[in-house]
């Protein structure tokens, strides 16, 4: 009787202790599940450029005083005296602070208004656009995305095919020739 006792007793024991190991290797994996704990995360930036942030110090002290003055400001040249509004060789125009691709001579045109003017950016997409309201008007001002650099503004009476017309301060863009 007594050594039936022992064997139902220790059978209930390793019973437990079955029932223990299994629980705490369930712990385990739900732990392993946590996000961010072993996931990975990929195409982190993927297809995105860094954005170039410097203060106004910094910009300072690498910005002639003419592109200080437009492209941290947003000021404007005066018509007909920037060095691109009659250039007509191919290539591309950079950004003058940092560098990035802005617009091509392929889809520049003669606008007659004293400023370098595309009727589209480069298929890049790096500008953006913003509402402005100063001097009393309604107009769409264009910055290059990745410094925030004040380029110029766009307008709806461009030429086809997009009739738009992207009226853009020779201080803010560095040609280079094909
Ligand atoms: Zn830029």
């Amino acid at each position: 009787m007594l050594k039936h006792f022992l064997f139902f007793g220790l059978l209930l024991l390793l019973i437990a202790a079955a029932i223990f190991v299994s629980c705490n290797k369930k712990a385990q994996i739900a732990h392993a599940a946590v996000p961010g704990d072993s996931v990975k995360v990929e195409n982190k930036g993927k297809g995105m450029k860094e954005k170039i942030v410097k203060s106004e110090e910094e910009w300072k002290k690498i910005l002639t005083d003419e592109q200080f003055y437009i492209m941290r400001q947003k000021g404007t040249e005066r018509p007909y005296t920037g060095e691109y509004w009659d250039h007509k060789e191919e290539g591309i125009y950079k950004c003058a602070a940092c560098g990035e691709v802005l617009f091509s001579s392929e889809t520049k045109f003669d606008s007659h208004c004293g400023w370098p003017s595309f009727y589209a950016p480069n298929d890049s997409g790096i500008i953006a656009e913003h509402a402005d309201y100063t001097f009393g008007m309604i107009r769409t001002e264009v910055t290059c995305d990745r410094c925030g650099a004040h380029l110029g503004h766009v307008f709806n009476d461009g030429p086809k095919p997009t009739g738009l017309r992207y009226c853009i301060n020779s201080v803010s863009i560095k040609f280079e020739k094909k």
